[in-house]
């Protein structure tokens, strides 16, 4: 139900715009491959393959159920290797400019998937698709650069007005970019330095020593010579035992030794302790941090520990008179600094700025940019994927496929079992090939790709969805980029939609593109829920379209969906509210059987109207209908609200009543029904069509029939009754039209007997208009 509604939400939109007269694409594909069809495979003991095309198939007829307007002529599939050759065509164009690459570090492992995750994957520690506990694991894998596009992919958020903001601050704070400093210490007694990165200058007057992560490239040499080199040769060869998740876990006790050696704070010329510490490790920052133990909680239990000085520099405004022997943690919040020289009484936010800038003046420090992004892994030891087209070559290392011998099919037949490693390392006739360089035996790699490399740039392909040649024709694709409307869940705003954006610009850079970002408009979805709940299977809450389908029809299924909630909203699920929409499907559909009446041509009739009779009433309502659902379109696509100015038509429409043979009249109800049909026809397309034949129309069909305009002068025709004051009395009711100007407001207050009775023109002092409301005399 869920992707019933967002492909209904689309729907209603692409039909709209064709009616509108644009040229619109509405495609569809299936972003097939992954680890659900993998595992399901694998319960059911059957291949992914066929397991996949059997949904696909299943997926296709409901989907034409539905009605939904695509350009079936472009559907297309992750898992066909017409279009994953393209992926691996991307794959080796990225790694031809370093943006893939393979390098061995701690990467995240779901224990459960038996699979790396990407970082956007791991949600609160958790695996995002089965929700097991992640942990660390130190492995050789593929890497994307997205971090070379981070200072773009932060930039062109501005460009993304159309987008909620949310979704924005989501990708913003995830691309994290922060100011820092990197502050040089001088190593006393000796030529070496000792730089260390902090995102907190506005501490430096705290920082009472610093630590090094024992990898770092110095340690061995400042601590020869000194009393304590064999201690800290003994930590470096304990730590390299340890994990990097044990040595980062906020629970382990902070491990660490002094090394000998002293360094200068540049900013007080204070001699301080240099420590090896195993809560630092080198692939942060410069591998080295400063330690102000009064204002960092890590560093606190470090110098509690080993009983080391502490200063405080920030004053706790609810506790200022607190000490440092008073304090039992880190006081980690805001205020004024103190004890930092020229600096205090600064706020220390304000300070930050200050002291980077002071000390870069100074050559104590350089600023520098801090980015929360790391590269995308993308490897995965699964089966259902795409093959990662890299061979392995004893004499000539690893080497890319060459662009002719794409695609690298996936063999079909594997075992899999779920566990051991990559399936496609036990498939021979698959690992073993020949080296590409030099021709001699060579391995391939049986690693395949995430998924989200797929849908990273499916949109474009969908330009030119079966292009054998190329990966989608440049014209095509400057012809329809970018995407006009895109919707998807809220789910994917750090993931698929940070990731499509990446590619864009990529396949910006080789030319392929002229677009800097992929979506102009997004909307998120609200999700479907039943008795409160998001429908899943897990919960065993779902509402089957299948069974709606054959009660209701595709049409009330529809049209129950968008008047439940605004899209963005979540949808709480309720069948008297389907019953409902069926009905109404029902009453229009009498309407146009009963009521309508084709008529001969040449009856003309004049079009003028008295101001209050039904006549003008209907007209009135049947091009308020048209401004109304028109408007919930451009501001928004509140569709709930079309659909109930839909309803409002029908009852004008039901409450217009005509004698047979009056000619004139039936042509005002043939117009407001007709009106009423196409207003529907984007909503519930099957029943507006037939309703469309029913009344004799000549189109071949209602989709491609001309939105309706609106009059704004039948809106006019209308009469209100409005409230007139004097001196804060009400002493008539006057009957005038809608948004009357004033000038003639007034003369028709004063032409009314009992207003002349209490106040003259030239006694008027002042004349407020509450439009449509109320006038108020002073006089
Ligand atoms: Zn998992
Ligand atoms: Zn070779």
């Amino acid at each position: 139900m869920g992707h019933v509604r967002n492909y209904t939400i689309a729907d209603v939109i692409a039909r709209y715009k064709m009616m509108q007269g644009f040229n619109v694409l509405h495609p569809i594909g299936y972003d097939a491959f992954g680890q659900p069809a993998e595992n399901a495979a694998i319960k059911n003991k059957t291949d992914p393959a066929q397991w996949t095309y059997r949904c696909i198939t299943q997926m296709h007829d409901e989907l034409k159920k539905m009605g939904f307007s695509y350009d079936w002529g472009r559907e297309l599939s992750t898992c066909d290797a017409e279009y994953y050759k393209w992926n691996q065509w991307i794959f080796i164009k990225m790694f031809e400019r370093g943006l893939a690459y393979k390098r061995a570090s701690s990467v995240n492992w779901c224990p459960d998937c038996e699979t790396t995750l990407a970082n956007e994957e791991v949600i609160n520690g958790l695996c995002w698709r089965c929700k097991t506990a992640v942990v660390q694991k130190e492995l050789e894998q593929w890497y994307l650069k997205i971090t070379q596009y981070a200072p773009s992919l932060l930039e062109d958020l501005k460009k993304l007005e159309q987008w909620p903001s949310r979704v924005r601050t989501m990708q913003e704070n995830w691309i994290g970019k922060s100011y820092g400093l990197e502050i040089h210490f001088k190593i006393k007694d000796m030529a070496e330095t000792i730089s260390v990165f902090t995102t907190r200058p506005d501490t430096i007057f705290g920082a009472t020593y610093v630590v090094l992560a024992p990898e770092h490239p110095l340690v061995i040499k400042l601590a020869a010579g000194t009393p304590q080199e064999k201690d800290t040769l003994g930590f470096i060869e304990r730590t390299a035992n340890k994990s990097k998740s044990l040595r980062m876990s906020g629970d382990q006790r902070k491990e660490g030794v002094f090394i000998g050696r002293h360094a200068v704070n540049p900013v007080n010329n204070e001699s301080i302790p240099v420590y090896i510490g195993d809560y630092v490790l080198m692939e942060y920052g410069t591998g080295a941090i400063m330690a102000v133990p009064t204002h960092d909680q890590r560093d606190f239990e470090f110098a509690k520990h080993h009983k080391l000085p502490m200063r405080i520099v920030i004053k706790d405004p609810k506790d200022p008179l607190v000490s440092v022997d008073g304090m039992d943690q880190a006081y980690e919040g805001e205020g004024v600094l103190v004890n930092s020289g020229d600096f205090d009484k600064i706020p220390n936010e304000e300070a930050k700025s200050k002291i980077a800038e002071w000390m870069q003046l100074k050559g104590f420090g350089r600023v520098s940019i801090h980015w929360r992004l790391r590269d995308w892994l993308i490897s995965r030891q699964r089966y259902w994927g795409t093959p990662i087209p890299m061979v392995y070559c004893e004499a000539c290392g690893v080497v890319p496929v060459p662009y002719h011998q794409l695609p690298v099919e996936l063999p079909k037949d594997v075992e899999i079992t779920g566990e051991g490693g990559s399936p496609l390392g036990r498939v021979r006739s698959f690992v073993e090939c020949a080296c590409p360089k030099c021709g001699k035996p060579a391995r391939r790699e049986t690693d395949t790709m995430a998924t989200f490399f797929d849908s990273s740039w499916y949109f474009l392909r969908f330009c030119s969805a079966h292009n054998t040649q190329e990966i989608f024709d440049k014209a095509d694709a400057k012809y329809w980029m970018p995407v006009d409307q895109y919707i998807g869940g809220i789910e994917h705003a750090i993931l698929h939609l940070l990731y499509a954006r990446f590619f864009t610009k990529f396949l910006k850079d080789l030319g392929l593109v002229t677009i800097d970002e992929p979506f102009v408009r997004l909307l998120t979805q609200g999700m479907v829920l039943k008795d409160n709940e998001v429908m899943s299977k897990s919960r065993g809450n779902t509402v089957d379209p299948d069974e709606v389908l054959s009660q209701y029809g595709a049409d009330a299924l529809r049209l129950f969906i968008l008047f439940a909630a605004p899209p963005e909203d979540q949808l709480e699920w309720n069948s008297d509210g389907l019953e409902g929409a069926w009905r109404f499907l029902n009453r229009v559909y009498q309407m146009v059987e009963k009521r309508y009446c084709v008529i001969a041509r040449s009856e003309a009739t004049k079009q003028s109207f008295k101001q209050d009779d039904p006549d003008a009433t209907l007209e009135r309502e049947r091009n308020n209908a048209i401004k109304r659902v028109t408007q919930s379109f451009e501001e928004g696509y509140k569709f709930n609200t079309a659909i109930s100015d839909m309803m409002v038509l029908a009852n004008a429409i039901d409450k217009y009543k005509i004698d047979p043979g009056e000619s004139a009249k039936q042509r005002l109800l043939n117009q407001a029904i007709e009106t009423l049909v196409l207003l529907l026809a984007p909503f519930v397309p099957h029943v507006a069509e037939e309703m469309w034949q029913m009344m004799g129309k000549v189109e071949p069909t209602i989709s491609r029939v001309a939105w309706p305009g609106f009059d704004e002068n039948a809106l006019k025709m209308s009469i209100i009754t409005i409230a007139v004051q004097v001196n804060g009395r009400v002493r008539a009711q006057i009957q005038v039209t809608p948004d009357m100007p004033q000038e003639e407001l007034r003369k028709i207050c004063l032409a009314d007997p009992n207003v002349a009775k209490y106040v003259q023109e030239s006694a008027i002092k002042k004349f407020i208009v509450v439009p449509n409301k109320l006038v108020s005399i002073v006089a």
